[in-house]
């Protein structure tokens, strides 16, 4: 029985070849995909944490307006949230609350001492990723 694949029993460089460049092709979607959604799922539940505590430090203040420097350990004790959440890319990182007066309250997912560091802001982040959906 003649095959259009083995037509000399045996396989050619170029029929090699081209296995060789679909294997590496696919194993590249792979590694791509993966590198590709890790940050941006860890970036959702970062995102998600931050909803969690932005929601429970507006009802902290509306509760008390003249609560100042709120903080996460506050809102745990008060029972606005049920643990602290951790950031899952910035594992040593924290969450700062945001409550200045005068400015919008805001999240920030922090890391090391530089406060730039980490995710940020969590409403530019929200303006970024949820609004514009
Ligand atoms: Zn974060």
């Amino acid at each position: 029985m003649k095959s259009i694949f083995f037509n000399r029993g045996k396989f050619s460089l170029g029929e090699i070849l081209f296995v060789i460049i679909v294997s590496v092709f696919f194993m590249l979607i792979v590694v791509y995909d993966d590198s590709a959604l890790r940050p941006n799922i860890e970036l959702k539940t970062c995102l998600a944490n931050m909803k969690k505590l932005h929601h429970a430090t507006r009802l902290f203040i509306m509760e008390d307006p003249n609560i100042i420097h709120i903080t996460p350990e506050m809102l745990l004790k008060k029972k606005y949230i049920d643990k602290i959440p951790t950031c899952p890319t910035y594992k040593d990182g924290k969450y700062v609350v945001s409550d200045e007066v005068g400015e919008a309250i805001d999240i920030l997912c922090v890391h090391g001492a530089n406060k730039e560091m980490g995710h940020g802001s969590f409403l530019l982040l929200k303006s970024k990723y949820i609004d514009k959906k």
